[in-house]
Formats: structure tokens, C-alpha cells, sequence
């Protein structure tokens, strides 16, 4: 990962300074020297002592200057070697750290802007003193690719290069990461190559580092296993480059829940709430994540909702009307105008309705009506937000072939593997919620992986129910965040 902050400084005249402390010419230097020609001059006068065998100086002759000497050779090239430090570590640090830095920055600022370089504009003053839009993109460019990074940051440029290099402001670091974003919205999780991935993780992680933080704890448990190294890429792409509210409703959720391993389990993989909150995935099948965020999904769902209750509750009217305002429509087609015909099948398709009490005509009706959705989600894959919740509304009547009597589509079974009835409660005589639960899980996974096709039928199926589930998770964020 590139380190962006870049905390030394190397001023070519701050050393240049400190160099002369270290000259010869200096008092350090001059010290040096006086000191030198003052051994000399005692040399000189003990070699003329010793030669001239003149009397009462033998305490001078036996003076041993040999130590004095080597310590003045080594205060000599000590200050020769402090001079020449101070001359080359400023062309050092700027080798070994302003230069590869510079690089780095480059790098990075190529990549972002190459992705989308409209995104971010600033302002500066032109010569007549005007202010003019520029691409911050061709206003740093050429001072980076400069080796002599410091002087060209500093003139001019440093008030944008500081929001770059320290801490981005909101809106650039908003622009950068929209831009990066924006390049890889629409991008299937499977389709995206390694290096997008890469990419985009390592860039976001540069701009987020709290929520890398959260998540980083959050898949720690997964983590543990070098086989889930691609799976955690993929997981962080997807969760990294959601849109809005979901993106910060993701990082909202994660603090609060739990990541359990679930391949041992004969339980499937799910989401326990109340008391847990607790995120069962099964850790060798992760895939293409699609479970799994339909599981963080209902987390999401949870922890965005009151204490007890998910937020989808306030969504479960809105969702009927749409079913059965479409199946309505549909009904409307083969029903020739007949008013007790449609209002027969209709209520045969309800949860508690039962086909054995149609008329004939009015079973004719009925299996067309499941023939037609039957032909209309033959995509299967695309068509898995509806088919799961248009089973909840009708007790999966639309999603069983009605001849061989089997789900042919992806949905709940009517009974759960605890024997419980998952749609629909008889003792209290009404729907169990699961039906608003599971469209905002399946719904959220469309949105976050950017499933183009499976979002476009959505709102095909659910025309209100998407558009209030955004605006409502957009106000539950907003008031937790
Ligand atoms: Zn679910």
C-alpha cells in the first residue's frame, strides 16, 4: 500500500546551513586547525630541546604528543566527514525518499484521474487575476512528475497538494473516491479482474482508513483462513464501492454484528437478530458473495430499524400493494372483462387463497396467470429479488410449476427446515413479515453488487416499494449517523 503521508522534509538551504557549521572556514573548523598548528609549534619546540641537550627541560622532552595527534586526525576527519554528510543527504533523502514519493504520487494521481479526470476541478487565478476552473489533474501533474518534488509543491500549489497528500478534504476525498467509483459502478464482482479490484481496495482503504478499520475487524474471523484471501477481496470491492445510503449503512451495521462460519452447521446460512445479531455464512462456499450480502443485508435491515423491530416492517403495505396490483394486471389480461373472475384468482393467489375453489373458467385463468410469470422469469438469476417475495405474498403459488407441483424458481419453502411456517403464521392468522425481510435483503444484494438486470426488474415488479426502500434507508441513516 502506498503511504501517502510523507512526514520528512528535505531543504536543500537547511543543509546547506548546517554544512557550514562544518567547513574549514568554520569556527568548528578554524579550532581544528589553531590546534593542529599548536601541536606543530610544541613539536617543533621539543625536537629543538631534544637536539640542543639544553639543561632542566627533560619534562618537556618526555612529553608524549603521539595520543594528541591521533585524536586531532580524528576531530579533523570527523568534521570533513560531518561536512560532506551535510552535503549529500539532501540529494540522499530526496533519492531515497522524496523521489520514489513523487513517483508514488504520480502513480496514483494518474490512476484516479485517468479514470474520470472531469471529476475534480479547483479553481486558481489566472494571470489577468481572474479566477478559472482547472482540472486540480493538470495542475499537479507536471509538479510531480518533477524529481524536485518539494520547491514545485511548495510554490504555488501547496494549499490542493496538502488536501491530496494529508488529509483530504470532504469534497476532494468525496470527488476521488466518486471518481474511482464511478469507473467500476456496473461491475459484476465476478467479471472485475484482480487488478480492478486491487485497485480500487487499495485506494479506498487510502481514503477510509476508519472504515477499513471496522471492517478489517468484521471479516477477521474469515480473515484467519488464507483460503478466503480472494473472497475478502471480492467482499470489500463490493462493500467499498456500494452506493448510497447502503455504503454507509454497511459501515453503520458492521460494528454491531457478528461473522460466524456456518459450514458445519445443517442450518442454513442466515442472519439471527434479536439478542444475536449474529451473520451465519458458509465460509467455504462464499462465491460470488450474493448470499452473503443478502445476510448482511438483513443485518443492515436490523440495525437500521428500531431496537425490535427491522426497518422493512414499514414497507410490508407498500410491498403487497405492488404484487398484487401487478398480478392484477396480469390477471386483467386473460380474464375477458370479467370482474368476479378477477377477483376470484386473485384471491386464490393470496396467502390463505386456494385454487380448488375456482370455477373452471376461473382455474383456466389462474394456471395462464402462472404460465405467464413462469415464461417472464425464465432468467432466473435475474429475477431472484421477486421470485423469493412474490412466493412470500402468494405462499409460493407463482413459483411452483403447477403440473409436477415443485418450486421451479428461487424462493423460501413454505415451511422452514424448523417446521415452521415462513410466510405465513395460521395461529395468528397473518403474514410472519418474512415477506418485507427478505425483499430488503435480496433488494439490497442487487444494489450493492449492481445487478443491473435484477434492479431494472425490480422496480419492474416492485415500482413503489424500491423507491421507498431507498428513501427510507437514506432517513434511517441519516439519523445514525
Ligand atoms: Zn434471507
Amino acid at each position: 500500500m502506498i503511504k501517502i503521508p510523507k512526514d520528512i522534509k528535505s531543504s536543500n538551504s537547511e543543509w546547506e546551513e548546517l554544512r557550514k557549521n562544518w567547513t574549514a572556514d568554520s569556527q568548528i573548523g578554524r579550532t581544528i586547525k589553531f590546534l593542529n598548528e599548536a601541536y606543530d609549534s610544541v613539536q617543533k619546540a621539543i625536537n629543538i630541546v631534544d637536539k640542543s641537550n639544553a639543561k632542566g627541560y627533560d619534562r618537556l622532552i618526555s612529553l608524549d604528543l603521539g595520543k594528541s595527534k591521533a585524536e586531532l586526525e580524528n576531530l579533523s576527519s570527523g568534521r570533513e566527514l560531518l561536512e560532506g554528510f551535510c552535503e549529500e543527504i539532501h540529494v540522499e533523502l530526496e533519492k531515497s525518499i522524496d523521489s520514489p514519493f513523487a513517483l508514488k504520487m504520480s502513480e496514483f494521481t494518474d490512476d484516479v484521474f485517468s479514470i474520470n479526470p472531469e471529476e475534480i476541478i479547483t479553481t486558481q487565478v489566472d494571470i489577468n487575476g481572474k479566477l478559472k476552473d482547472v482540472s486540480l489533474y493538470n495542475m499537479i501533474k507536471p509538479a510531480l512528475k518533477d524529481s524536485d518534488l518539494g520547491k514545485n509543491f511548495e510554490k504555488g500549489l501547496k494549499n490542493q497538494l496538502r488536501s491530496v497528500t494529508k488529509e483530504p478534504s470532504d469534497t476532494l476525498k468525496n470527488a476521488m473516491v466518486k471518481s474511482i467509483v464511478q469507473a467500476y459502478k456496473g461491475v459484476d464482482v465476478t467479471t472485475a479482474s484482480d487488478d480492478d479490484k486491487k485497485r480500487m481496495i487499495k485506494y479506498y482503504e487510502q481514503l477510509y482508513p476508519v472504515n477499513v478499520e471496522l471492517m478489517d475487524k468484521f471479516l477477521k474471523p474469515l480473515s484467519s483462513n488464507q483460503a478466503n484471501q480472494v473472497d475478502i477481496w471480492n467482499i470489500k470491492f463490493i462493500a467499498y464501492g456500494s452506493p448510497e445510503p447502503y455504503h454507509s449503512a454497511i459501515f453503520l451495521t458492521l460494528p454491531q454484528v457478528k461473522l460466524k462460519d456456518n459450514t458445519n452447521s445443517n442450518k442454513s446460512q442466515r442472519y439471527e437478530g434479536l439478542g444475536k445479531r449474529e451473520i451465519y455464512v458458509n465460509f467455504n462456499s462464499i462465491g460470488d458473495c450474493r448470499t452473503f450480502f443478502h445476510e448482511v443485508g438483513h443485518a443492515v435491515d436490523h440495525q437500521l430499524g428500531s431496537p425490535f423491530v427491522y426497518l422493512s416492517a414499514d414497507l410490508f403495505n407498500t410491498l403487497e400493494s405492488d404484487v398484487f396490483g401487478h398480478i392484477e394486471g396480469i390477471i386483467s389480461d386473460y380474464s375477458n372483462d370479467n370482474a368476479n373472475d378477477e377477483e376470484a384468482v386473485l384471491e386464490a393467489f393470496k396467502y390463505n387463497g386456494d385454487p380448488v375453489n375456482l370455477t373452471t373458467q376461473q382455474r383456466v385463468i389462474y394456471d395462464e396467470v402462472v404460465g405467464k410469470y413462469q415464461d417472464n422469469w425464465i432468467n432466473v438469476k435475474e429475477y431472484i429479488t421477486i421470485t423469493d417475495t412474490y412466493g412470500g405474498f402468494t405462499e409460493n403459488k407463482l413459483i411452483i410449476v403447477p403440473i409436477k407441483g415443485t418450486r421451479a424458481l428461487y424462493g423460501h419453502d413454505v415451511i422452514n427446515s424448523e417446521g415452521e411456517a415462513y410466510w405465513y403464521n395460521e395461529k395468528k392468522d397473518k403474514p410472519t413479515g418474512a415477506q418485507n425481510r427478505e425483499f430488503f435483503a435480496n433488494n439490497f444484494a442487487d444494489i450493492v453488487m449492481y445487478q443491473g438486470a435484477s434492479i431494472k426488474n425490480n422496480a419492474i415488479y416492485y415500482p413503489n416499494s424500491t423507491i421507498e426502500m431507498d428513501e427510507m434507508a437514506k432517513n434511517a441513516v441519516y439519523f445514525q449517523k
